[in-house]
């Protein structure tokens, strides 16, 4: 395989200007990651200030309800700030600190990652600024305060639709227009070649733990390892340490929003194609002419056009599955979770937790079954009620 591909997909498809900074990560990144000092931080941020590990949690009454597979849950929601967002920002940050960089950048659709990287640039101590579509500024106004109450700054993105997308293509402009004290900290397993690479290595945490405590609970690997997909970082995470235990099935849950019939969905699997955007080469939402087509989830989270080139060549070679889910199965898994186990998922999460929900009950009571709750429902609780058409404004 050339370097920075998955298969056909992945690559560098920037221009000359973001060349050298990609470079510059490129060689910072293989310098470090096998370095004992940089991995022993990496450690001790991972434990001491984000809460790692995280629990892998036995769902018995969810099991019982299902009468099925035995449900676990990895939970990636106890993680500080929320969400398995943190393991990536952690590293990239202090990747950032170790090249020299006074100043990190990054893209936030929701403002999940926003605050991800906002809070570790406050920890470590660097200037941080914040792109974010005009239009998710509104939607998401908490967010925007949490980021600039940890001292970042937030730029409202006004080109395109001035959603999530819009917010990446600006934050590589920004990139390209400052690279000598800047990293940009990409928010999921996409862009060029090395993020994809890097991203996917710093959530593989994920993974690492959950065949450890699996081996501590049940003494065996499970049979079937599930998480949502939006960039697909998290699935990543959960899926990288069993690639190649090949007894272990890897699903992917995309969010299909209205249904993947209607042009209101984001499931880039079930209805996308190949393209090129953002820097790499996957499968992408696209129009007739090959535009980026507006996409739509009542998820914040997982409403991008695309998914990161690792996935596409697990689907283009069969090792892993990619299922579609509805707002409307989403939101019933929300509830569901929610009632059977105490536990509100994120709005992301409950996709997975939806299709889980789907085979669960077809799969032999001897099957082990690990769904990653990549992060807590509390943001999404008010969208959630007005879903269902309650009025809780405040
Ligand atoms: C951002 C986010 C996602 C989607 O991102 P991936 O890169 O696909 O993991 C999923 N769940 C939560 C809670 C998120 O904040």
């Amino acid at each position: 395989m050339s370097k920075g591909r998955f298969g056909i997909h992945g690559g560098q498809y920037i221009p000359e200007t973001l060349m050298n900074a990609v470079i510059e990560l490129e060689e910072a990144y293989n310098k470090y990651k096998n370095d004992p000092e940089f991995n022993a931080e990496l450690e001790t941020l991972f434990n001491e200030y984000a809460g790692r590990p995280s629990r892998l949690y036995y769902a018995e009454r969810m099991t019982k309800d299902l009468g099925g597979a035995k449900v676990y849950l990895k939970r990636e929601d106890l993680n500080h700030t929320g969400s398995h967002k943190i393991n990536n920002v952690l590293g990239q940050v202090l990747l950032a600190k170790k090249m020299g960089k006074t100043r990190v950048i990054a893209e936030t659709g929701a403002g999940q990652h926003g605050v991800a990287t906002a809070t570790a640039a406050a920890m470590m101590d660097m200037e941080c600024e914040i792109f974010m579509g005009k239009e998710d500024t509104e939607r998401q106004a908490l967010n925007v305060y949490r980021m600039r109450l940890l001292g970042a700054k937030v730029h409202p993105v006004t080109s395109g639709t001035a959603t999530l997308k819009d917010a990446v293509s600006e934050t590589m402009r920004e990139w390209t227009s400052r690279i000598s004290d800047t990293h940009y900290v990409l928010g999921s397993v996409m862009g060029p070649h090395p993020f994809p690479t890097i991203v996917r290595d710093f959530q593989a945490v994920i993974s690492k733990e959950i065949k450890e405590q699996m081996q501590e609970k049940e003494g065996r690997l499970p049979d079937v390892v599930m998480a949502c997909v939006g960039g697909g970082s998290n699935a990543m995470g959960t899926f990288y340490n069993f690639i190649e235990d090949t007894s272990v099935r890897l699903i992917g849950c995309e969010a299909a929003g209205r249904g993947v019939n209607t042009a209101e969905t984001a499931a880039t699997i079930a209805t996308g194609r190949l393209g090129i955007f953002h820097g790499m080469k996957s499968y992408f939402c696209q129009d007739e002419y090959g535009q980026i087509a507006p996409v739509y989830s009542i998820s914040a989270g997982l409403d991008y056009p695309g998914i990161g080139p690792e996935h596409a060549m697990l689907y283009d070679t069969g090792r892993a599955e990619y299922v579609p889910v509805t707002d409307d199965e989403a939101v019933d898994a929300f509830e569901y979770l929610s009632r059977i186990e105490g536990i509100i998922p994120a709005i992301e999460s409950a996709h997975a937790v939806a299709h889980a929900k789907k085979i669960v009950p077809t799969l032999p009571k001897d099957q082990i079954v690990v769904i990653t709750i990549s992060g807590r429902g509390d943001k999404d609780v008010a969208a959630i009620a007005r879903y269902r058409g309650e009025d809780i404004s405040d």
